[in-house]
């Protein structure tokens, strides 16, 4: 496998593990290998190595986390335009 952005063969890999909870409840766990040095887009699924993802702790590939405004969650909340005069 190698990376979508610069064709580095990655290392390391994902293991997917599946717990069945009582309740017919299942979780799926998804745990990287301790040398694993890529993501796999939560959205699209692309493969990039850590040196082309700016933000790989959320999962997504930089065109998805722009796509989707990820990295502008925090928003200043706007005081202006409240123009009350008190008299
Ligand atoms: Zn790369
Ligand atoms: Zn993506």
């Amino acid at each position: 496998m190698e990376c979508h952005v610069c064709f580095r063969e990655v290392s390391g890999d994902i293991t997917v593990s599946s717990l069945m909870l009582p309740g017919e409840m299942e979780i799926i766990r998804l745990a990287g290998t301790p040398d694993r040095d890529w993501i796999s887009c939560d959205s699209c699924g692309t493969v990039v190595c850590l040196s082309c993802c700016r933000h790989p702790e959320t999962g997504f590939c930089d065109g998805c986390s722009e796509k989707y405004n990820l990295l502008a969650a925090d928003e200043e909340p706007s005081t202006a335009g409240d123009n009350q005069s008190d008299d």
